[in-house]
């Protein structure tokens, strides 16, 4: 993977920069020390590493625009980082630039159980948000299956989702407002308490926008009741295509549950012996949950039953209880972690239609023969957002090109069928270069003109979610 030349005026100022930022941060919130920075040299995406120029860690939105006013005063790029989980590469850092990381802004700043909001600090994980909402049978919705350690600032700039979006939708759907720090130090707030607050929709746009517009200090999130009850059914069968196309036959017939998860063997294989869940023996198996009072539990159940029947699957377990429902959640939710434990891999994130399924699955085992490469796919399959992680070996020569070409290919089949190249886990390094394969010249500099915009210099988040060559080239302009 590409990177730009670092700064060389800036590597020579580093001094004099670290002092900058330590007149106005505490001492052990500034990071300089070359082996302490190797702590933020890659995220999630660990086949690319660069350490950063240094590191800092504000606690507050003051201090997040004193270092966002030194850096743009000295010319220095900012990486934004919330807990680094990206899978995308989005929180690499450059050699030139500040990684700015928000974990130690993680207080719970407002609740309001009658207005349905809660306002935090972005360095809060996204499980805390419902931990800290939970006793009053509150719930935030979004749940990335990171949840446990990934930040609401990663979540905003990512526009995450997770298993019980399709029912919920994705980050977007349930952000409200937020507080950003321009890269010149400006503070703004965009949204609020309330329902569409009128004017240009400056939230749409920041939702989603991979730290290249500004850095999050603080959101405001909707917060729902939780459902009276919530009941997964485990559907297994002996074909990915046949999974697939009861899939696409669940969400024809209106039904809408709140969560359709897909695995294939190699996954439920993996998560057998990682998390011994109990998963039969088949070739692919879906979660599909759905909530409500008892009745209407039992009338959805019944009717994802009835169409998953008429595709013969070799076993059909509703779940009798909230035990039984843990285990058939346990495999899903420790997939990456039991897949990363056999095999160094790579998670694409595409999307496409759901009817699209059984012929994208296909596709994908042409290719993955052809190239010589597994693939296990795990995925939210009922909004269309696939998974396919590409197994490879990194310390095998030549193998991680080969797992980047097909991933480059698998991207592209999404795109050919009507979907996208990301679902959730955003552009980053990883596909930016892929970028031209989804949007025509003219669609790319509508995006790139908003960056021109909050970010003039182009020092926020370098070398991401644009292709390197056109980004580049609009950093050099902007620095004359
Ligand atoms: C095991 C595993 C499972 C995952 N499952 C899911 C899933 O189900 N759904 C899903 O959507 N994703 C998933 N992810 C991907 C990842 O967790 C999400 O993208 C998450 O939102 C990243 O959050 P983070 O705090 O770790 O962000 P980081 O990785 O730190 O950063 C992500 C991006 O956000 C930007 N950013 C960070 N903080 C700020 C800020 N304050 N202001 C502006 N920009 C900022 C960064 O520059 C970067 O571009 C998974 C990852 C792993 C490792």
């Amino acid at each position: 993977m590409q990177m730009p030349e670092p700064d060389a005026r800036v590597l020579s100022r580093k001094a004099e920069i670290v002092a900058r930022l330590r007149e106005v941060l505490p001492a052990d919130a500034v990071i300089d020390d070359e082996a302490e920075t190797r702590a933020y040299e890659c995220d999630a995406l660990t086949a690319y590493r660069c350490p950063p120029l240094c590191a800092v860690l504000p606690a507050s939105t003051e201090e997040v625009s004193a270092v966002l006013t030194i850096c743009h005063e000295e010319g220095v790029p900012v990486v934004p980082r919330g807990s680094g989980t990206s899978l995308a590469g989005g929180a690499l850092p450059t050699a030139d630039s500040v990684i700015l990381g928000v974990a130690r802004m993680n207080e719970v700043l407002e609740t309001d159980y009658e207005n349905r909001f809660i306002r935090v600090q972005t360095g809060r994980t996204n499980l805390s948000v419902t931990g800290a909402v939970e006793e009053e049978d509150f719930f935030y919705a979004p749940d990335p299956s990171s949840q446990l350690a990934c930040a609401i600032a990663g979540n905003i700039a990512m526009n995450s989702g997770g298993a019980h979006c399709l029912k919920y939708g994705v980050t977007t759907n349930n952000l409200l407002g937020v507080t950003m720090v321009l890269m010149d130090g400006t503070v703004i707030e965009l949204g609020g308490a309330h329902l569409d607050p009128g004017g240009l929709d400056l939230l749409g746009l920041v939702c989603g926008s991979e730290g290249q517009l500004g850095v999050v200090t603080e959101a405001t999130l909707r917060i729902l009741r939780k459902p009276e009850g919530a009941r997964p059914v485990l559907i297994a069968f002996n074909s990915n295509e046949v999974a697939g196309e009861c899939v696409s036959d669940i969400i024809k017939a209106g039904v809408l549950p709140v969560a359709i998860e897909f695995m294939d063997r190699p996954c439920i294989v993996a998560c057998e012996a990682f998390a011994k869940a109990g998963y039969p023996d088949c070739e692919a198996l879906l979660i599909v949950e759905v909530e409500g009072s008892e009745a209407e539990i039992a009338e959805q159940l019944g009717l994802i039953t009835q169409i998953a029947r008429r595709h013969d699957p070799v076993e059909l377990r509703e779940a009798q209880d909230a035990d039984e429902a843990g285990r058939i959640w346990l495999g899903r939710k420790s997939a990456f972690g039991a897949m990363g434990q056999i095999n160094d891999y790579m998670c694409l994130d595409g999307t496409i239609p759901v009817s699209a399924l059984p012929q994208v699955l296909r596709r994908i085992s042409e290719l993955s023969r052809e190239i010589g490469l597994e693939v296990a796919n795990v995925f939210h399959a009922g909004d269309g957002n696939m998974h396919p992680l590409i197994l490879f070996n990194a310390n095998q020569p030549g193998e991680l090109e080969k797992c980047e070409a097909l991933g480059a290919e698998i991207l592209k089949l999404c795109v050919e069928v009507g979907g996208c190249l990301t679902g959730e886990h955003g552009v980053g390094i990883e596909k930016r270069d892929l970028m031209s394969v989804q949007y025509a010249p003219a669609d790319l500099e509508a995006q790139m003109a908003v960056k021109d915009v909050f970010d003039p210099g182009w020092l926020l988040n370098p070398a991401k979610v644009f292709p390197l060559a056109v980004s580049e080239a609009r950093r050099a302009v902007a620095a004359e």
